[in-house]
Formats: C-alpha cells, sequence, structure tokens
C-alpha cells in the first residue's frame, strides 16, 4: 500500500512536471516567435529549465514540512535528504535558466531599464537561491547555530517562493495572459501557501496537548533520561524507534525544538523516555528540567524500526554511543511481546562510563534469550573489557554466525554509519537489508 502511494505521488509529480514542461511549446510567448533555430532552442530549453526549478522551489516546503501523511510514505529523513538534493538541482537550473535565455538576446546582462523589473526579480531570485544554499551549505563552518539558520532559512524560503510567483507570472507573456498557465501558477502558489500556513500552524495544534515532566535523572557520564507524562487524557500513539521534536515551557531550558528518538516502548504506554546526550548549547542545559515543567511533543516520525520488516526475519543491531535509544526502544518493545527471533546487538561506546542503561540491557539480554549482546569499547583502558573499533575485521568475526538475510538496523555517528555500511556491504549484507538512522537532519 505504501508502495503504491509512493509510486502514486511521484507519478503525479512527474506528470506535474511534464505538463509544465509543455507550456513554452503550446503557450508560446511572442519572444519566442522572433527567433528561430538554435536561438528558439535555447529560450524554450532556458524557460523549461526556468520551470522546472520553480517546481523543484515549490516542493522544498513539503519535503521539509514535517508532514506526518507524508512520513509515513516516505519516512522524514529520506524527505529531507530528497530536500537536500533538490537544492543542488534547484541551483544548477536557477544558473543555466538565465544563461539559456540570455544567450538568444546576445547579453549575459539585464539591461538596467524599468521595464526589465521581472527580469531584476528574477536576478534577485537567484542572488537569494545562491545564498539560501551556500549558507546551508556551510552553516558549521560559518558558525552559525542551527536555530538561528533554521529561522532565517524558512523565511528566506518564503520570500524566494513569493518572488518565483512575481517573475514567472510578469517575465513571460505567456502567464501574465489569463489562460491556463496563469491558472496553474495561481493553483500552485495556493497550494503552497496552504501548505505554509498548515506548516507554521502545527506548533499552535501541538500545544493543545502538553505533556508533563515527570522524571529527569543523569545516567551515563553525559546523558539526561527524561520521562514525560500527558498532561491531559490523550492518547499518543508511536512505534519503537521513531523520533519527535520535542519543546519544553521551563525556566531553564529554551524552548527551540530538538529531535529525538523515543527510547520507551509503546507497549509501555503513558509514559514517553528520552535519553539525551549533552553534545551542545541545550543538550547541556536540560539536566536543569524541573518536574512539573510543561513539553510539546510534534511526531512521531520515522520509519526505523523492525515492525517493519518480516516478523520471522534475524535482527542484527548496530549502535555507537547514543546511537542505542532506537534499538533500546525496540528491544524493550521485542521483550514485552516475548519477540523469540535472533538478535545480535553490536553496542560501541568510547568508554565503560559513556554507557546508558547497562543494567537493563543485560536484564533485556536475560529476558530476550535469543539476544546476543556484544558491547565493544573504544578508548579502553582495561583488558577484561572489549576494547577495539567498529571495523570490517571486528564485524565480520562478530557477524560470522549471523544470517546474510538479516534485517539490519545502524545508528550512531555519521562517520561510523558510513563505515559501517561499506562494511556490510563487502560481508555481503546486501543494501536494501542495512536501515539507518542519522542523528542529524
Ligand atoms: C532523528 C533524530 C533522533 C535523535 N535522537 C537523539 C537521541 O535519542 N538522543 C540524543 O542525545 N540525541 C538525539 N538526536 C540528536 C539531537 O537532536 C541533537 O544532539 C541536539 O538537537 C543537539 O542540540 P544542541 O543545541 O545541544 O547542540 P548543537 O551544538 O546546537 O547542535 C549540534 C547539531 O545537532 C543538530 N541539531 C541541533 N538542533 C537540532 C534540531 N532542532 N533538529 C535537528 N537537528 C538539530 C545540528 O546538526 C547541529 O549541528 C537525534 C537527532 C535526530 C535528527
Amino acid at each position: 500500500m505504501r508502495i503504491l502511494l509512493a509510486a502514486a505521488l511521484v507519478a503525479l509529480l512527474l506528470l506535474i512536471l511534464a505538463g509544465a514542461l509543455t507550456i513554452p511549446f503550446a503557450f508560446e510567448s511572442p519572444s519566442m516567435w522572433y527567433k528561430f533555430g538554435m536561438e528558439k532552442v535555447s529560450l524554450r530549453t532556458g524557460k523549461m529549465l526556468g520551470l522546472a526549478a520553480g517546481l523543484l522551489i515549490l516542493l522544498q516546503l513539503p519535503l521539509a514540512g514535517r508532514l506526518k501523511w507524508l512520513d509515513r510514505i516516505f519516512s522524514l529523513p529520506g524527505l529531507i535528504r530528497q530536500h537536500r538534493l533538490h537544492a543542488w538541482a534547484i541551483v544548477i537550473l536557477a544558473l543555466v535558466h538565465p544563461l539559456c535565455v540570455l544567450l538568444p538576446e546576445g547579453t549575459l546582462i539585464v539591461p538596467l531599464e524599468k521595464r526589465y523589473w521581472p527580469e531584476w526579480i528574477g536576478v534577485g531570485l537567484l542572488i537569494f537561491i545562491l545564498s539560501q544554499f551556500a549558507v546551508s551549505r556551510w552553516r558549521q563552518s560559518l558558525g552559525i547555530a542551527f536555530h538561528t539558520w533554521l529561522r532565517f532559512h524558512r523565511i528566506a524560503g518564503l520570500l524566494i517562493a513569493g518572488l518565483l510567483v512575481v517573475h514567472v507570472l510578469y517575465v513571460s507573456e505567456s502567464f501574465s495572459e489569463d489562460g491556463l498557465p496563469k491558472l496553474a501558477v495561481a493553483v500552485a502558489a495556493a497550494a503552497f501557501l496552504m501548505c505554509w500556513l498548515w506548516v507554521r500552524s502545527s506548533w499552535f495544534r501541538v500545544r493543545r496537548k502538553p505533556f508533563l515532566v515527570s522524571r529527569v535523572q543523569l545516567t551515563g557520564s553525559d546523558c539526561t533520561c527524561v520521562e514525560l507524562t500527558p498532561a491531559t487524557p490523550t492518547l499518543f500513539s508511536y512505534i519503537p524507534g521513531q523520533f519527535v521534536w520535542v519543546s519544553f515551557a521551563s525556566a531553564t531550558v529554551s524552548q527551540e525544538p530538538h529531535a529525538f528518538t523515543l527510547s520507551s516502548t509503546p507497549s509501555r504506554p503513558g509514559v514517553l523516555q528520552f535519553t539525551i546526550r549533552a553534545c551542545g548549547d541545550w543538550t547541556h542545559t536540560v539536566g536543569s528540567l524541573s518536574i512539573g515543567d510543561r513539553a510539546f511533543i510534534q511526531g512521531p516520525f520515522g520509519r526505523f524500526c523492525h515492525l517493519f520488516t518480516d516478523p520471522d526475519r534475524e535482527l542484527i543491531m548496530i549502535a555507537g554511543g547514543i546511537g542505542i535509544t532506537p534499538m533500546l526502544s525496540m528491544l524493550r518493545f521485542m521483550a514485552d511481546h516475548g519477540d523469540p527471533r535472533p538478535v545480535t546487538l553490536i553496542w560501541s561506546n568510547r568508554s565503560k562510563e559513556k554507557m546508558v542503561f547497562t543494567e537493563e540491557m543485560e536484564a533485556l539480554a536475560a529476558k530476550l534469550t535469543a539476544l546476543r549482546l556484544i558491547p565493544i569499547l573504544s578508548r579502553n583502558t582495561k583488558k577484561d573489557e572489549r576494547t577495539g573499533r567498529l571495523d570490517h575485521r571486528s564485524l565480520e568475526t562478530m557477524l560470522r554466525g549471523c544470517s546474510r538475510g538479516s534485517a539490519i538496523y545502524v545508528c550512531g555517528p555519521p562517520q561510523m554509519m558510513k563505515q559501517v555500511s561499506t562494511d556490510l556491504k563487502t560481508l555481503g549484507f546486501p543494501a536494501r537489508s542495512i536501515f539507518s538512522e542519522a542523528f542529524g537532519l
């Protein structure tokens, strides 16, 4: 069903794109009438590239807008990856579009005359697109905090969409006169605006169903376990391994929403648990939350869950550091349901102090008799522990007896996930069986 829906949506988008690309053929503007040969081809290609870029720009909002129904079909991390890929395509199309349009005019510069204002809007649009791309791509090197960036990214996105609509409507007679192309732009702009209003109002909807902080506890050397209970009788349903955006109304912790996996299991409803590693400004403050502080949850999102695979399939879980949280949720769920299938959990940490829920992990290993728990400590000094790094050789040894048909779940630091996925493939595990969750969107 999900695959069918995904295929239908992609087909619909391709149909819309194909429809948009026919406009420079079916609704030729007067500027095309006096062009012949390569000049006409260049102008028409330029218009088609511009329209493709425009469509991709409008699609950027639903891709990154945290829409639950889209998450169920494609999964939010996949949509965000697509959002990034689109950004590259938009930049390339937006750069080539003016070249193709201006070349037949024998110039690459838009004349500084009042009547060319729609073209100048296009120049502004290009500058905005390039700046938006560059700042997003090099945010960390520029020293811009994630939430400052996100705020400006959203404003700039709206501005780009607005400039785009004005540019398209006024730059070419195909769109400025009443007809199908103008109607199509109006419908696209209205759909974008509605989507924007829905996305922006999501936090108001979320605030209607608050949660209360019921437990805050330090766990491991630098993690805080935060538990929430609903403030009103609400049913919050999720599946193991999913994540949410959570924000707190607290005197000590700023309100910005952050993404965290629910380390709790839906098989024990009534309490939501997060296990948060202190790694930046905000996560360092989370331990100062007070019991009774209000919390707001947007989600759940994601498809990083063993329930989406065949119930008889062997499982391999590979976690790096705090990447254990989705595995913890899945294992707790499996233990509560007496799931008998074989699971191998490789859990890599720098040191024993960095490990969280060690006692519970041992209890889970005792309860889930088919669970093989393999902890690895990469910076261990004691000889009695399993020391070493997750590399090709150690993986080969640890996974020797595992079925090549296993479903594999990998979560941890980006570099580790990349390396582990490559190693798994060379060890004969097919890429389609490897599911990964990155802790950065
Ligand atoms: C799907 C998902 C699940 C996660 N689950 C867990 C978990 O179970 N436990 C845990 O400790 N951490 C988890 N994280 C990571 C957690 O979101 C970041 O560590 C935290 O937001 C960092 O905030 P900071 O301000 O303290 O750090 P900063 O230094 O400000 O941020 C560090 C990096 O975290 C990312 N980040 C910051 N804020 C956000 C945000 N609101 N949304 C998305 N990314 C952001 C950015 O890439 C940033 O560069 C998860 C992240 C994602 C995307």
